[in-house]
């Protein structure tokens, strides 16, 4: 008897505290910066995910068309796409119409699960490979280390998939809006789609650029993100949206390219000279003093250096 009564009270504390916890999953507010007529973006912090950051990092976009809310990249969980939805209602009550994806890595789509709870006939388009590439484990395996870096943060996100594939060249009308599609083969992933919003001369690179950040290249390669870059530039866009770090003018897009070019030629320079692979770490260093500052440098500007290397290696045979 006795020990029923602690079973069922151990249920109820169990219960009350699993009910507790989830109430409070909340990734906190972000403010949200117009950019231009119909664009705006959520900046997220430019850190790793993390306990602190809730594994929110990326740069959201609402695009307000007068057909409904058209949002880019949502965020890293079912709780950053909530906060999404937030700071949507911030500018409207008008409903979400539209998703787009940049790529397949999880910190920018998992908040389409969010999205897809409120508005579940809302088309979700991303590049083909970026859809094959989520369902076939690249989505899993990230949504296990955003639960293990936050720390279970994140747990609850359900993997939302893209519904629509899009190509390069194609063009989706939303209302008074154009979505331009750009794709130029592999830059910073093989499933990378840059959409530029044509009336607003704005575009959103996803992570083929960054800004006072560096990010994991094993996804991609130096020469194809450096080709990516200057392929979009000749765009007649003014704005330009980071996949993570503040947007700007087009030396968002020339900065980042410029770091990846002196990674490239470093390495380079290390292997006609005969320099150990050991020792290209250091001839990049000194040719990337200017991005010292940036989040990540220390971490990846090493790793970067040895794939960079092995990728000039791999190009002379
Ligand atoms: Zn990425």
């Amino acid at each position: 008897m006795e020990r029923i009564g602690f079973v069922t009270l151990l249920s109820v504390v169990l219960f009350s505290m699993t009910t507790a916890v989830s109430a409070e999953k909340m990734v906190r507010d972000y403010p949200l910066d117009q950019l231009t007529d119909h664009t705006w973006v959520i900046h997220g912090p430019k850190a790793f995910p993390s306990v602190e950051n809730q594994g929110f990092m990326n740069n959201p976009g609402i695009v307000l068309s007068d057909a409904g809310v058209v949002v880019v990249d949502p965020g890293s969980s079912l709780y950053a796409g909530e906060m999404v939805l937030r700071m949507v209602r911030q500018i409207t009550d008008a409903p979400v119409v539209a998703v787009f994806n940049t790529h397949v890595h999880g910190d920018h789509w998992f908040g389409n699960d969010a999205i897809h709870r409120a508005y579940p006939d809302a088309p979700i388009y991303a590049h083909p490979q970026m859809i094959a590439d989520a369902k076939a484990g690249e989505g899993a395996s990230w949504n296990r280390n955003l639960e293990k870096l936050t720390e279970g943060f994140t747990a609850g996100t359900s993997l939302v998939f893209p519904t629509v594939a899009l190509n390069h060249g194609d063009e989706v009308k939303i209302g008074n809006l154009t979505f331009r599609m750009h794709h130029y083969g592999e830059g910073h992933s093989k499933t990378d789609m840059m959409i530029e919003v044509v009336e607003d001369q704005t575009v959103f690179l996803g992570d083929n650029a960054m800004v006072e950040r560096l990010g994991g290249m094993q996804s991609g390669t130096f020469q194809g993100n450096i080709a990516v870059l200057n392929e979009v530039l000749k765009s007649e866009a003014k704005t330009w949206v980071p996949g993570h770090g503040t947007s700007g003018d087009r030396s968002v897009v020339t900065t980042y390219r410029d770091y990846l070019a002196a990674v490239y030629d470093g390495a380079r320079y290390a292997f006609n000279e005969d320099l150990d692979s050991s020792e290209v770490k250091s001839v990049v260093a000194k040719r990337t003093t200017a991005y010292q500052a940036w989040a990540g440098y220390d971490f990846e500007m090493g790793r970067h250096a040895n794939q960079a290397y092995l990728e000039v290696e791999a190009s002379e045979f």
